[in-house]
């Protein structure tokens, strides 16, 4: 079986304008958040996802050792990253295969992020997702939301395919990309 995590971003940059974006190592504006500790995230409530998606987040704050903290508000309105699950992603991104999207913004002068939103889906193209898929694929995407582009290493998290379904971990190698992103030790 063939899954298959493409991954789509789009991108608003400077003055409103959007693009779609895949994502590469190479193309991945180097981008931060300014106070990566206290990172304002609304999860849409009272979902099946919900406090999965809080213990995605948590791992972050796990593996980073508190280096990234996401601090949870009731309300979008002053949101800096918000989540939203769906059971597909919409058609109109034109993306059949993805199972999950976020969408940057930030400022290009200073390179900082602005906000983030990210979509979780129940199903790809595939069918429905496994629990672990699911939680797989919020780890990414929550990787992007942080700052990390894809990564070619099939061990990291941020690899955009996966020929067999397994449950995937952050890597050493996507902690030391964050560690030099945030100036972290
Ligand atoms: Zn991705």
């Amino acid at each position: 079986m063939k899954k298959i995590f493409f991954i789509m971003i789009v991108l608003l940059i400077g003055f409103g304008v959007f693009f779609d974006k895949a994502y590469t190592e190479q193309n991945m504006p180097n981008v931060a958040w300014s106070k990566p500790t206290q990172i304002k995230t609304y999860i849409q409530p009272n979902h099946k996802y919900t406090e999965k998606m809080k213990r995605a987040c948590h791992r972050w704050s796990v593996m980073t050792r508190d280096g990234i903290i996401f601090k949870y508000e009731n309300t979008p309105a002053n949101a800096q990253l918000k989540v939203v699950f769906v059971e597909k992603i919409p058609e109109s991104f034109h993306m059949d295969s993805a199972v999950g999207l976020t969408r940057l913004t930030y400022t290009t002068g200073d390179n900082q992020f602005r906000n983030a939103e990210i979509i979780i889906a129940d199903y790809s193209q595939y069918g429905k997702l496994t629990d672990d898929e699911v939680f797989t694929s919020m780890l990414h995407e929550l990787g992007h939301a942080i700052g990390l582009g894809h990564s070619n290493n099939p061990k990291s998290i941020m690899y955009p395919t996966t020929q067999h379904v397994k449950t995937m971990e952050i890597s050493k190698e996507d902690l030391n990309l964050l560690a030099q992103k945030y100036h972290w030790r």
